[in-house]
């Protein structure tokens, strides 16, 4: 049975992505080989590996002031190589508006004096809070941001300003929309959201930020010895490195973030505008603040909820289960999930109502 698949990660590939991997998995390109079982440091892999970055640096717009790295270890290894590569002065301000915002603060607390500048906890992160309103302290290495929190639903739609420098875990929604690279210092993102299989973490970073890493900082983990490598340092993960690339070629086919942005804005506008007017289903999150990628809702009580999710997935609406942090139901609206599938999940919901009725 086709699925609509809205797990929040790994999730929903495109099609055409999919498809063209098959094709070539035997096979790649007359190599007789798969891309799975190809030498890192053959020529054709070496293709894969700098188209896939080159179409990365068309797509997000990012200039030669910056490092593109494919890494592995997860966004949570960047959780604390971005405080070993950073931290010169030793201090940092995190603003916590989710579950992994706190998680990255935890981890960067290990390496230096670390402060919390803002935080959403207290309303169970539904909100973002005011960037305006927030004050930095001096002397400060960087300021560190989620920008779409993946469990909670919300989005930043407005920067702080900082001082310093600007990182960004954008794990949730890089490639989603139109952002101006140049706003940030570094940027990460593991690749099971919006870009390809797990395996891959892309960092984007400013090539002046990566030569005081801590002296304790592992060799792996050192962003200067990923550039000056290439992200050849080691074998990387070069299966998802090439579906990534074939992401990035169907994105550019859609004609680029800025039309993906606006197909993404269509899709959740028709999912919100529904559960609004609907007085059975609930998103808890600031309207001016919910995400376009990640949309949790629930029903009336816990029961129903858990109803809605075996009942939907039997009708191939599957992974719609909430995060056990917020209970209810999570739908993961990626740059990959069609227009169709919201539809086919509304149509879903609006039965399921009357049927509760
Ligand atoms: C999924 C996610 C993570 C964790 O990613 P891993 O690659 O599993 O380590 C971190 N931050 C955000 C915003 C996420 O959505």
């Amino acid at each position: 049975m086709k699925v609509y698949n809205f797990s929040a990660g790994p999730s929903t590939l495109p099609r055409q992505a999919l498809e063209q991997a098959q094709k070539d998995f035997l096979d790649y390109n007359g190599s007789g080989m798969s891309v799975a079982e190809m030498s890192h440091r053959s020529k054709v892999y070496e293709e894969i590996h700098n188209e896939a970055i080159s179409l990365l640096r068309e797509l997000m717009g990012i200039n030669d002031d910056y490092y593109v790295l494919f890494l592995q270890g997860g966004a949570s290894t960047q959780f604390e190589a971005v405080p070993l590569n950073l931290l010169v002065k030793g201090r940092a301000d995190y603003i916590v508006t989710g579950n992994f915002a706190k998680k990255a603060y935890k981890e960067a607390k290990k390496y230096g004096d670390i402060a919390l500048a803002a935080s959403s906890e207290d309303k169970n992160f539904t909100y973002i809070p005011d960037v305006d309103k927030i004050e930095f302290r001096d002397d400060i290495d960087y300021v560190h941001i989620t920008t779409n929190n993946t469990i909670f639903g919300t989005k930043y739609n407005k920067l702080p300003k900082v001082k310093t420098s600007l990182v960004a875990d954008m794990s949730s929604n890089i490639l989603s929309e139109v952002m101006d690279v140049n706003a940030f210092d570094l940027i990460y993102a593991g690749a099971q959201k919006n870009i390809g299989p797990a395996g891959l973490t892309v960092v984007i970073v400013k090539k002046e930020l990566v030569n005081n890493p801590m002296p304790i900082c592992p060799t792996m983990l050192r962003y200067a010895i990923q550039a000056e490598n290439n992200s050849l340092y080691n074998t990387p993960p070069c299966f998802s490195i090439y579906m990534s690339m074939l992401t990035f070629r169907w994105i550019k086919s859609m004609g680029g973030v800025k039309e993906i942005q606006k197909i993404n804005e269509y899709k959740a506008g028709l999912l919100y505008d529904f559960i609004d007017n609907s007085d059975f289903y609930v998103n808890p999150v600031a309207a001016e603040d919910r995400s376009i990628m990640n949309v949790p809702f629930v029903t009336p009580d816990k029961d129903t909820d858990a109803l809605f999710v075996k009942e939907a997935a039997a009708n191939g609406l599957v992974s719609l289960k909430g995060h056990r942090l917020v209970g209810g139901m999570r739908a993961s609206i990626y740059n990959a999930m069609p227009v169709e599938g919201v539809k086919a999940l509304i149509d879903f919901m609006k039965k399921f109502e009357k049927q509760q009725r």
